[in-house]
This record gives structure tokens, C-alpha cells and sequence, in this order.
């Protein structure tokens, strides 16, 4: 292997226009994901993580820049890649059975019937939910039907797996649980994550590194190795000191993205009425 990373932001801006005229939701993003390392994405409501999924997985244009999977630029939704959206609700197909919605997206691939069944059940059996193939979504309860959604992510076999606020409608503690699904899932396959919250405390506890996104117009306000334990549990990880630490550093750099943009938006709004 090259030191090439899984995938490369370079330069990235959006300017959606809006009826109200242009709006510059993000300004300059540029970082590099290692192959196999899960990174958190972390930024205020609105700052544009949604928007820089989308146009790492090739379902909207940058104005500005590009992104690159193992070296390629991203043109399309690239199928090495696989994304898990906040809404598990529309997300699954009700109609169909939990092990067909799993099986879909290797039925478009074209992954050989055997193939199919065994990656099916594996994935499943990895979310914990090896005895509800034949069941409906609607009959699950909402944390169950998101780790259907992961596990559909997961048997196809992604290098890339992008989760966009996936546990933000689920409760506390079925929250933690899958926030430990993740992890297991990461260290079981090696996949390289991208993982996107809006939840301080569930950057640094989930991530080996922590972007954190300044207010938008957005740019990197910093990139944090975060040097917890690798083996995480929910209590004792979350009590060591430096876990408070961490997060205390994070909030602040968010508090001062914001004042940043403020003093930035200062300055143009001066700079244009001179
Ligand atoms: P986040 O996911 O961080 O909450 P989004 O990426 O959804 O943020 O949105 C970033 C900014 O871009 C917001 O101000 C939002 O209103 C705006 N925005 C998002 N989608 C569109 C769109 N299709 N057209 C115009 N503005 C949009
Ligand atoms: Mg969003």
C-alpha cells in the first residue's frame, strides 16, 4: 500500500443559491482520511455537515475543489462507498423484509445469490439482529431499525462509510449502544468512517480524531488527535480526566468558530459598505 489516504477533501466550497440570493454554507474544507481510521466530524447545527456528505458522496457538485476516493475524483456516487442517514425511518423500504433491505444494494451490485445470503447474515448477526431477517422494519422499535441500516451499510462492504447524525432521534441508551455498535463494527472490518454529530461527547468518545467544523461559513477550526484508549466503554471512558478535558477543548474551539465567523462577517460587512 501507498501512503495515498482513502479519501482526500481538497478545497471544497458550496454556495447554494438560495432564493433569498447565494449562501456560502461552506467556505474552504480540505483534510484527508487515512484507509481505516475513523474520524468524527463535529460542527454546530446548520455549519454544513450534511452538505459535505452529500458532495463527498457524489450526490451534490462543489462549487469549489474536489474529492478524491483512493485517488479518484468523485463524479457520482462512487460504489465503494456507503452512507447511513439520520432518518432510519425512510430509510428502509417497508414493504420489504429486514434481510431483503440488507440485501438490496448487493442485488444492484450483483453480488452472486450465495454471496449474498452469507454477507446478509453475517451483517445482521454484527448488529445483534440475527433473528429478525424475516420481520418488517415497522415492527422493529427506531434503534433497531437504525442498526438495520447499518448492517444494510456494512454488508456491502464498503472502504468508505459515511454516517451523517445517525443516532440523533434514537434514546440514551439505545444511543450508547450503537455508538458501541460502531466501534465494533469498525474494529471487526477495518473501514475507513466518517462520522458526523452535532454531539461534543459523542465525537470524542467515539473518534480516533476529531475535525471540528467552525460555524458558516465553514472551514477546519482545528484537527484533534484524540488519545483515549483504543478499548472504550461507556462509563469508564467517559469518567477519565482526560475525556473532560477533551471535550471542554472541543466546545471551546466551537465557541470560537463562532465568534471567528462573527469577526469575520464583521469585517466584510464594513469592508462592503465602504
Ligand atoms: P448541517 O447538516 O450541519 O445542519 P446543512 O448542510 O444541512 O447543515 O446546511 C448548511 C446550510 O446550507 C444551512 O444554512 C442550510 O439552510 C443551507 N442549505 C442546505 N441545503 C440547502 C439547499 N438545498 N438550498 C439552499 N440552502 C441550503
Ligand atoms: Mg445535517
Amino acid at each position: 500500500m501507498s501512503g495515498e489516504p482513502m479519501l482526500s477533501v481538497k478545497g471544497l466550497q458550496k454556495i447554494y443559491q438560495a432564493d433569498s440570493g447565494p449562501l456560502e454554507a461552506i467556505r474552504n474544507l480540505t483534510f484527508d482520511l487515512p484507509a481505516g481510521q475513523l474520524t468524527c466530524l463535529v460542527g454546530p447545527s446548520g455549519c454544513g455537515k450534511t452538505t459535505l456528505l452529500k458532495m463527498i458522496s457524489g450526490l451534490l457538485n462543489p462549487t469549489q475543489g474536489e474529492v478524491l476516493l483512493a485517488g479518484e475524483k468523485v463524479t457520482g456516487p462512487p460504489k465503494n462507498m456507503a452512507v447511513v442517514f439520520q432518518e432510519y425511518g425512510r430509510s428502509l423500504f417497508p414493504w420489504m423484509r429486514v434481510a431483503d433491505n440488507v440485501e438490496l444494494p448487493l442485488k444492484a451490485a450483483g453480488v452472486a445469490k450465495a454471496e449474498r445470503d452469507r454477507l446478509v447474515s453475517e451483517a445482521l448477526e454484527a448488529v445483534g439482529l440475527g433473528h429478525t431477517g424475516k420481520q418488517y422494519p415497522w415492527q422493529l422499535s427506531g434503534g433497531m431499525q437504525q442498526r438495520v441500516a447499518i448492517a444494510r451499510a456494512v454488508a456491502y462492504q464498503p472502504k468508505v462509510l459515511l454516517m451523517d447524525e445517525p443516532f440523533a432521534a434514537v434514546d440514551a441508551q439505545t444511543r450508547a449502544d450503537l455508538e458501541d455498535l460502531v466501534r465494533r463494527v469498525w474494529k471487526q472490518l477495518g473501514v475507513t468512517i466518517l462520522f458526523v454529530t452535532h454531539d461534543i461527547d459523542e465525537s470524542v468518545y467515539l473518534g480516533e480524531r476529531v475535525l471540528i467544523m467552525s460555524s458558516s461559513p465553514t472551514i477546519i477550526q482545528e484537527d484533534l488527535y484524540i488519545d483515549l484508549p483504543a478499548e472504550r466503554n461507556q462509563l469508564e471512558t467517559r469518567a477519565l480526566p482526560r475525556f473532560t478535558e477533551l471535550r471542554h477543548h472541543v466546545y471551546e474551539q466551537i465557541q470560537k468558530a463562532k465568534t471567528h465567523t462573527a469577526d469575520v462577517a464583521d469585517a466584510e460587512a464594513k469592508a462592503a459598505a465602504n
